[in-house]
């Protein structure tokens, strides 16, 4: 049967269907919908970790208890889940294990765009690419055949456009897996130097065996042959689906299993073919070994490292290539004439109220990766710097160390706290930090579309759980001053601001309020400006809420009905109380 779905769902229902028992993951654009569809089938059990390396050891214990299973993560996800997955290329696993890592080309929704076959190499592991959701669905079956006959996890990597867009896609039934028994060996399982010296050269050994059987497997690696074609294209993932189209002429070599390098293949396909272009989106990596095998080939000269592959920016490389003039086709409106829309907070977030109060006070904030990361745009523009998962409160501790002499505030949010930030307040506890840290706490991990944490009482599977309390973990670590306020009412937050920065010893500020997304008031209210009260100071303006408008600046501000949610923080800024909420 033919089912339209997208590559996440491809890869969740190819799990499924290859009897993965456990999945393990933490939610990030463009990966998270695999885990919330994979529960939804039955049989297996999936839980959000509370970052990617928990999840990774989680999923790694699973594979070596004899199950077979898969973890979940965003590209960032695997710097910090990278340290598991290094010694588990040396000691392998019993059952499959499959790593699905998906990579942000064009940084859609990332800090950073990063090309994960670097660390497939790095770990010594396989990777395969699949270009649409058809081979996210094979290709995830044959990740676990592959993991299984290595004893090693086997990388998936996805792209933004692979998990995204939707193909009609083949699905079948379920194919139940005996659990293997674990057999103690001590030797392959705990890497002490003297055993791990010896894995490290079967590891070397595997990639040859691998790299041999690579060149052989036509399901994985496919050649697109084009009669009497001069130009032979080396590519893999979606770049090579969209070359089909854009290179009608030149034969193609799709690398579905693009590390190990099958060299054979490379070769015998090379030297059929008078020139040879690497297209592949992000880094030379291919284009790089091709030339270490001798091949004269070319790429990042023609092809751009930076973004996506689309079909247009390859028929720009076609054009360069074949030194053609080269215009691009104009969209419809060049862009340049439409007005900016940056991000924003929407309209009665509860995180406004804590920038708004920050920008009373002559402080640097480091901020972290959450929606509370919009704080950094205008008019708010309460974040200075932003780094990583979990690095909100550990870059303030740095700064405040290195001397800076106004108050540094260090921002998490609740589910970043449980990811990495609790690390990084022991630090501070312990090593005498001087930093006001803010939690702000809205009871979900709302940028990925609120998955819940350890900190909201319920599991991926729907169970309730114990909720953590931010608070106690605060005062376990030693903290002494944890408050907590409600970020909707300014005057406290202003009080509360004041009283912390300067208090001369770390503090914690749980900014407590459920994103309105998710848990909306029963009762529908929204605030109204009186023009005739309204002095026009534009005060208002300063929240950045949405819901208030002002196209004209000689005319009032006032508030869209549809967009107001109520939440009443604009009548706490209005010193003239013209806005009233009903
Ligand atoms: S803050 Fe009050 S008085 Fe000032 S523009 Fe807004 S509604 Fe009018
Ligand atoms: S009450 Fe005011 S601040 Fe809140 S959503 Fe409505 S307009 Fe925006």
């Amino acid at each position: 049967m033919k089912t339209l779905m997208s590559g996440n769902e491809a890869i969740a229902m190819g799990a499924w269907e290859a009897g993965v028992k456990t999945a393990f993951g933490y939610p990030g654009t463009p990966s998270t919908e695999i885990l919330e569809n994979l529960v939804k089938l039955p049989g297996v059990y999936c839980e959000w970790s509370p970052n990617e390396k928990v999840a990774m050891e989680a999923a790694a214990g699973a594979a070596i208890a004899g199950s077979r299973s898969m973890v979940t993560m965003k590209h960032v996800g695997l710097n910090v889940a990278a340290d598991p997955m290094m010694t588990l290329s040396y000691i392998g696993i019993v059952a499959g294990m499959v790593i699905v890592v998906a990579d942000d080309p064009g940084q859609h929704s990332s800090q950073t765009e990063q090309d994960t076959r670097h660390y497939a190499r790095l770990a010594k592991l396989p990777i395969l690419e699949p270009g649409n959701a058809p081979e996210c669905r094979e290709f995830v079956m044959k990740a676990f055949e592959l993991s299984e006959h290595y004893r090693c996890p086997v990388i998936l990597r996805t792209t933004t456009c692979s998990s995204h867009s939707r193909f009609l896609t083949e699905t079948g039934g379920r194919t139940e897996k005996d659990t293997i028994r674990f057999e103690r060996n001590v030797q392959q399982f705990a890497p002490l130097p003297v055993w791990g010296r010896k894995l490290r050269v079967r590891v070397e050994e595997r990639m040859e065996m691998q790299s041999a059987d690579s060149a052989k497997d036509s399901s994985l690696n496919h050649i697109f042959e084009r009669p009497s074609a001069k130009l032979g294209i080396l590519s893999s993932g979606v770049a090579a689906l969209h070359c089909l189209e854009v290179f009608p002429d030149a034969s193609i070599l799709k690398l579905g299993w693009s590390w190990p390098f099958p060299d054979e293949l490379l070769r015998s396909f090379s030297a059929r073919h008078e020139k040879i272009l690497v297209i592949e989106e992000g880094d030379p990596i291919l284009e790089e070994h091709v030339k270490s095998l001798g091949i004269a080939a070319e790429g990042k000269k023609y092809v751009p490292r930076t973004g996506e592959l689309t079909p247009s920016r390859l028929t720009e490389v076609r054009a360069r290539f074949d030194g053609e003039e080269y215009s691009a086709v104009k969209p419809c409106r060049e862009s340049e004439d439409l007005p900016s829309r940056p991000p924003i907070l929407c309209a009665g977030c509860p995180h406004r109220g804590i920038f708004y109060g920050l920008s009373k006070f002559d402080v640097i904030v480091t901020g972290d990766i959450g929606c509370y990361s919009l704080g950094v745009f205008p008019p708010l523009s309460r974040t200075d710097v932003i780094l990583c998962m979990g690095g909100g409160f550990t870059l303030a501790h740095g700064m405040k160390k290195a001397g800076e002499t106004r108050p540094v505030v260090g921002i998490v949010g609740d589910s970043t706290f449980f990811h990495s930030g609790i690390t990084g307040l022991l630090d501070i506890v312990y090593n005498k930090g001087n930093v006001t840290l803010i939690v702000a706490d809205n009871r979900t991990t709302a940028m990925t579309g609120h998955q819940d944490h350890p900190g909201t009482g319920r599991t991926l599977m729907g169970e309730p759980a114990p909720a953590a309390s931010i608070e106690a973990i605060a005062k376990a670590c030693g903290l002494r001053r944890v408050f907590t306020v409600n970020p909707n009412d300014l005057e406290e937050v202003h009080r509360l601001l004041e009283q912390e920065l300067n208090c001369g010893e770390p503090s914690l500020i749980i900014s407590l309020a459920p994103c309105l997304l998710r848990e909306r008031p029963a009762k529908k209210r929204t605030a109204k400006i009186h023009p005739e009260t309204c002095k026009n100071c534009k005060m208002c303006l300063k929240l950045g809420c949405p819901a208030i408008e002002n196209h004209d600046k000689k005319e009032k501000p006032c508030i869209q009905p549809q967009l107001c949610t109520g939440c009443g923080m604009c009548t706490h800024v209005c010193k003239f109380k013209a806005i009233e909420i009903k």
